[in-house]
């Protein structure tokens, strides 16, 4: 008996480690995203946040270094402050959010939160003060409760409710006969893209991290959530710096700093009536989106996620 109990739990103590540290890779970043190798230098320092100030200077990065994917990125998000990013797809958008977090690093180029550059610090600390919503988040085959409260098991279902009502889940959850106990992943109750990434913004508003960064889907929603996520967005902002990766450019009119990105660089930078009256490429995007009623832009789905 004693013999069989050992072994097994030892398993359970991998078992738990492994799913620990799956957590800190934030698993609901697609797998294929998941840089091979991104280690800490011996000794590396945790990250201190102070404001949360994120700049990127002149940062080269691509998946194959022969085939540049941001080509010189700059911008510079102040502490505290809301920050959008915003661009055609395939101009390097998520990639930022995956360079944050530091699943890659840069080929050129630095990366700094309050001035310290994130290749530098330990990743844990790093990815400690990051809450990151992908843009198409993976749930566990667990139950509703146990998604959101994956990495602060201490939260009480009061608080979890308390997320999923500002994450614009409060309805489905009370259609819900089994509630949080509801299963659901792959085997389980099937949610859509757009609740699925409100389930993952459910989960990085309970961790409550000092930076935010929210990689929108490109999946349609209908107005009424598109608005309660922008003002679950607006409150989410609140007391820390927030990077918002948008496609519907209604959700972020009212960003601190506006950043359009075009083929891996930032070609305009500003608030949105200084950039509509600028009349370069944002102001021709938003003007193809306020022609389209409902706000989703043309020739994107749940399937055309990009
Ligand atoms: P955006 O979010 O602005 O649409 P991405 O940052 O997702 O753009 O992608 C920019 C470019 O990088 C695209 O050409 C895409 O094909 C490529 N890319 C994205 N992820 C990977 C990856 N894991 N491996 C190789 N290429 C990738
Ligand atoms: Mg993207």
């Amino acid at each position: 008996l004693i013999q069989l109990y050992v072994p097994l739990n030892v398993l359970g103590f991998v078992y738990r480690q492994l799913r620990q540290s799956l957590t800190d890779m934030e698993t609901m970043f697609s797998l294929a995203a998941v840089a091979p190798e991104v280690a800490d230098r011996p000794d590396a320092p945790p990250l201190r946040v102070t404001g949360g100030e994120i700049r990127f200077e002149d940062v080269v990065f691509g998946y194959d270094p022969r085939r540049p994917i941001l080509k010189g990125l700059s911008f510079t998000a102040r502490a505290g402050s809301t920050v959008a990013i915003v661009g055609p797809s395939g101009a390097g958008k998520s990639t930022v959010s995956r360079l944050m977090f530091r699943f890659f690093d840069p080929g050129s180029g630095r990366i700094l939160i309050d001035g310290q550059e994130i290749g530098a610090v330990a990743q844990e600390s790093l990815r400690a003060a990051i809450g990151m919503v992908p843009q198409d988040p993976v749930l566990f085959n667990d139950t509703l409760g146990y998604n959101v409260a994956y990495g602060r098991p201490d939260a009480t279902p009061d608080e979890i409710r308390a997320v999923l009502d500002r994450a614009a889940l409060g309805p489905l959850l009370a259609s819900l006969p089994d509630g949080l106990e509801t299963r659901v992943g792959e085997r389980g109750l099937k949610l859509s893209g757009g609740e699925k990434q409100r389930v993952a913004i459910a989960r990085a508003l309970l961790k409550d991290p000092p930076i935010l960064i929210f990689d929108e889907a490109t999946s349609a929603l209908d107005t009424r959530t598109e608005a309660a996520i922008r003002d679950g967005l607006a409150l989410a902002g609140r007391g820390r710096t927030m990077l918002v990766i948008a496609h519907r450019l209604s959700t972020i009119v009212d960003a601190d700093l506006i950043v359009v990105m075009e083929d891996g660089r930032a070609v305009e930078q500003g608030r949105h009536d200084e950039l509509v009256a600028a009349g370069g490429l944002y102001a021709r995007l938003w003007a193809q989106q306020s022609a389209e009623p409902e706000a989703a832009p043309a020739g994107t789905s749940e399937e055309a996620a990009s």
